[in-house]
């Protein structure tokens, strides 16, 4: 990996093909490792990549959307505010699927990354830019964001660490909102170490994010080398077809690890979670639906038409012109079952589901320290792959969007290859505010394979 930002740039210059970062900008870096030279703190020379929808001042924030190609930040997101007070680099924006909606970067206005392992297969998503910048070699660091899965998922499919926070423990501020009550920021690393290192730095309550917590932060990285995973339940009942052999023989090669170490593996029932895929993508597209009104033309967004006969054709002509095919999907999705008529049989019925999902967790985890799952029912597939049948894209979210429903934190670290030497992660979920927890068990795991 890169060690300085010369390197940085030489790297970047000879991964272009690959199309991981949106935005490099050198003279703003510039200025920018001149500021932060006098800066000290536990980040110090330590250079990061951002996904795009996450806002630094004086860079685009494109959320890789044609709609949003000319967005300049006008201000830092809480948590690049807190990178730069301990030192870190910013070094340039990464690709992701427009507005942060899907599971490959396919979706990208700006085109697809492609998987640095196999350039022939894709990263994941949303934030595949942030984990191929990893896995290139760009960076050591990255901060994506989490909806449903879209920092473990791709993560998983480039062979590096990625942790969703639990709700609430990383301010929103400044990240583009795809479903508000979903949404975390969180870091993508080569190590579990990393990660607890760049979840340290951005942790913790903040004024201007009323739904951060001010749950006290723990010593994630003082902690990392204890061992507070005794037991570890398994949803066996969840490994069904769907699961690819390849995945499913990495995932009980690491099991029969765990148990050689002295770890105790419980079958556990989690009977909700089979309902996971059709409660996120109703409560997520209806409050994207909500989020991305205010792409209209006049508050955000390019302007495609000044001669109209109305308002309403105004803003039609602008959203037509601005939004990809998928962020249209979802918005007519969520418009649906937030309509009346159908806003009790869909969306109610979803958040009574959710719940259910929540009390699932909450049962085993008094019965097991974590829960571990293949981050992925898959392998990386290939470009294009998916890109005809939303559905067939949906479900490859089967394992990632409960912990989002629940709210619990989930860490996924690599644990081997398929066939196809195609990288293979493993999730590990953990009670609220239990990230200490699920980092010290990636990081035995890491350091036992
Ligand atoms: N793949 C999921 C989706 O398309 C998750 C996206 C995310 O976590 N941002 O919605």
């Amino acid at each position: 990996m890169a060690h300085s930002i010369s390197d940085f740039l030489k790297r970047y210059n000879e991964t272009k093909n690959l199309n991981i970062m949106i935005t490099v900008d050198e003279s703003w870096l510039k200025d920018h490792v001149r500021e932060q030279s006098a800066v000290k703190g536990s980040l110090s020379d330590i250079m990061i990549v951002i996904k795009d929808n996450i806002n630094v001042k004086g860079l685009p924030n494109t959320c890789g959307s044609a709609f949003l190609k000319n967005y300049i930040s006008p201000y830092n997101a809480t948590v690049i505010e807190k990178i730069k007070k301990a030192g870190g680099i910013i070094v340039g924006k990464a690709n992701l699927d427009e507005f942060a909606m899907g599971s490959s970067t396919e979706h990208s206005a700006m085109g697809a990354t492609k998987n640095p392992v196999n350039p022939e297969y894709v990263p994941g998503g949303s934030s595949g830019g942030s984990a191929a910048a990893v896995a290139a070699g760009l960076t050591d660091h990255a901060l994506g964001s989490d909806t449903g899965g879209s920092i473990r998922q791709p993560a998983g499919f480039c062979g590096v660490v990625g942790l969703k926070p639990t709700y609430g423990r990383v301010s929103r501020y400044g990240l583009t909102a795809f479903a508000s009550s979903l949404d975390q920021i969180g870091p993508i690393t080569r190590t579990v170490k990393q990660s607890a290192e760049l979840l340290q730095v951005i942790a913790g309550k903040d004024e201007r994010d009323a739904t951060s917590t001010d749950v006290p932060v723990d010593d994630y990285v003082g902690n990392l080398d204890r061992d507070t995973v005794k037991t570890i339940g398994v949803p066996f009942h969840l490994l069904n077809d769907g699961v690819h052999p390849d995945v499913r023989a990495t995932f009980e090669h690491t099991i029969d690890i765990l148990k050689k170490n002295g770890k105790k593996i419980t079958d556990i029932s989690l009977p909700h979670l089979s309902y996971s895929i059709a409660v996120y993508y109703i409560l997520a597209t209806a409050e994207a639906s909500s989020n991305l009104a205010r792409f209209d033309g006049v508050r955000y967004g390019i302007r495609h038409s000044e001669k109209v006969d109305s308002i309403n054709d105004f803003y039609s002509i602008n959203r037509e012109h601005g939004f990809g095919p998928e962020v249209k999907r979802r918005i007519m999705l969520g418009t649906y079952v937030l309509s009346s008529g159908y806003y009790d049989a869909y969306y109610a019925r979803a958040q009574k589901v959710r719940h259910l999902i929540y009390e699932d967790f909450q049962k085993a985890l008094k019965t097991v320290d974590t829960i571990i799952l293949p981050t992925c029912p898959t392998p990386p597939f290939k470009l294009g792959e998916h890109l005809d049948d939303p559905i067939s894209m949906y479900l490859s979210d089967v394992f990632t969007v409960s912990t989002n429903i629940a709210g619990i934190p989930g860490l996924s670290v690599p644990i081997g290859h398929s066939e196809k030497g195609l990288p293979i992660g493993m999730q590990i979920m953990g009670n609220l505010y239990e990230e200490a927890r699920i980092l010290q068990l990636g990081n035995a795991i890491e350091s036992l394979l």
